[in-house]
């Protein structure tokens, strides 16, 4: 029997025992439609799969787990695709089976009360959002993909997002997990109790671990009272500097009501206004930065607009702010919004991307800024390098655009990307940052993870590997740098 063969034969042995336990509807084998799972949505990675396979429940994920690992099968996780790093897609071996998990997004519980939702790991975020609504309560997780990403992927990924200034990234939401180890255990760690000291708190291990260690399969999350009022501004700044001193000045006169705090240099309100429809930039763009600012409360009585207007009033005068608009309505401030949503749309229309993820010490996120602009420009004279952040939490996301003619795929692009990357990670390790503040290493930076990391973390990471994942099995290649 010649290889080929013997692959064919081994890969559709392994399409018959998954189609066992969740169905032959449920598994997308080799030669069938595998395109939107194993490529991931910029179209950097393309990979193989042995299969795709979707399993309904905790149970049926364990049973997928347990095969795999009998059989030395390697496994992806997978949930909306949406990821930034090329951590949820498979390699080119075809010997992965990617476990997506959209199956598995039920609402298990829901307490006003107690402040708390348990959901399933395939839940869309949005539709987390929406359940929490219903029972007059906030999930404040917020980001551009939320009508796709999955709460699974967002709890691997540590996603943060818009709404971090005031609630924390996906770490801080998180009460507890439900989840599937690589030999098939499940650890059922999903009680939402406020308080727990007792012992390890093992539910870390896993957010932010891109799936190298287990499988998600259901999360306990927290909710807040939800918001009544919000005032939202855009307003101009004449440098990058002005933003924490404004910051300072909101958080003396609105203490935690400054609910978000995101900026865009010019460039990139630019590069959206030209590849995104219908949006409309309320200024004639003549500043560096422009910072959207919104405020919220959960008591419907409260006044926020005054306190913005004293504030953005006094920074004028100051010269902390050059231009500003506070949203009329609704749909103003939902048309304000759009302009900060369309970046990753905008961008990735303009060229091909390098983007970071950088987070440094507050009080360095001007300098960083500044240096990793010029220093970009030296090494990549072509790149358009524009920013945005979440820059209330030192998350600053610096896109070096190239030309997509001249660099039309990764392999093409590898060469500049690699010196832009040099310039990023020193910048960022000299100025006590890390590289990834919320998408993540995947496959993208895994290179990169020990030029900022310190060497004693990344062994001790590749401990806890090797004592959860002996076998290697469990979404291999990502995040932990390849061995010297
Ligand atoms: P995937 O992309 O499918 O997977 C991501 C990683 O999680 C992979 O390692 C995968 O193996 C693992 N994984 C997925 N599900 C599970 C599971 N159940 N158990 C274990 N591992 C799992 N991110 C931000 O943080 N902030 C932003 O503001 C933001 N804005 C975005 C805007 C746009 C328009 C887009 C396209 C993306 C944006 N992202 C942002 C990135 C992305 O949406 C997040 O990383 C998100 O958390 C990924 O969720 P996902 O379900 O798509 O995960």
């Amino acid at each position: 029997m010649s290889l080929a063969v013997s692959d064919a034969a081994a890969d559709a042995a392994l399409v018959e025992a998954l189609a066992a336990i969740v169905g032959r509807q449920h598994v997308v084998a080799p030669g069938e439609d595998q395109e939107p799972y194993v490529v991931d949505w910029r179209g950097r990675y393309h990979g193989r799969a042995a299969a795709v396979v979707k399993p309904a429940d905790t149970a049926q994920v364990a049973a997928v787990v347990r095969l795999c690992a009998e059989r030395g099968v390697t496994i992806v996780p997978q949930g909306g695709n949406t990821g930034m790093c090329g951590a949820a897609t498979p390699d080119a071996s075809g010997q992965a089976v990617v476990v997506r998990l959209d199956r598995l997004n039920r609402v298990r519980a829901i307490s006003a009360l107690a402040n708390s939702i348990t959901v399933e790991a395939g839940c869309i975020l949005q539709t987390i959002q929406e359940e929490a609504e219903k029972v007059d309560r906030l999930f404040p997780l917020s980001l551009g993909a939320e009508g796709s990403c999955q709460i699974g992927g967002n709890i691997a990924t540590n996603a943060g997002g818009t709404a971090v200034l005031r609630y924390g990234n996906t770490r801080e939401l998180v009460l507890g997990l439900e989840v599937v180890l690589p030999d098939g255990t499940v650890l059922d760690r999903l009680h939402a109790l406020r308080k727990n000291s007792s012992g390890y708190d093992l539910k870390q291990l896993f957010i932010g671990a891109e799936g190298t260690l287990g499988i998600v399969t259901a999360a306990s999350l927290k909710l807040f009272p939800r918001p009544r009022v919000s005032a939202l501004a855009m307003v101009a700044l004449p440098e990058i500097e002005a933003v924490l001193t404004l910051m300072g000045r909101l958080r003396s006169a609105v203490g935690d009501r400054l609910a978000s705090l995101e900026a865009m240099s010019r460039g990139q309100i630019e590069v959206i206004a030209e590849h995104v429809p219908d949006v409309a930039i309320p200024f004639a763009l003549e500043a560096p930065w422009y910072l959207l600012i919104e405020l919220t409360d959960t008591l419907a009585a409260t006044d926020l607009r005054t306190p913005l207007e004293e504030a953005l009033g006094a920074a004028f005068e100051e010269g902390l702010v050059t231009d500003a608009v506070i949203a009329e309505s609704g749909a103003q401030a939902e048309a304000l919004w759009k302009i900060r949503h369309s970046v990753s749309e905008g961008s990735k229309r303009a060229g091909y991307v390098v983007s970071h993820d950088s987070v440094v010490p507050l009080e360095n996120q001007a300098l960083f800024a500044r240096n990793v602009e010029r220093r970009i420009a030296e090494v990549a004279p072509e790149a358009r390098i524009v920013m945005h952040g979440h820059i209330g939490d030192g998350n600053i996301h610096v896109l070096a655009i190239l030309d997509a003619k001249q660099y039309p795929d990764a392999a093409t692009a590898a060469p500049m990307v690699a010196k832009i990357n040099a310039v990023v990670d020193d910048e960022t390790a000299a100025l006590g940052g890390v590289i990834s503040a919320e998408h993540g290493i995947g496959i993208s930076n895994r290179g990169r993870l020990g030029r900022v990391t310190n060497p004693a973390e990344i062994a001790l990471m590749r401990r806890v590997k090797a004592l959860l994942d002996p076998a290697g099995l469990m979404n291999p290649g990502k995040v932990l740098p390849p061995e010297a």
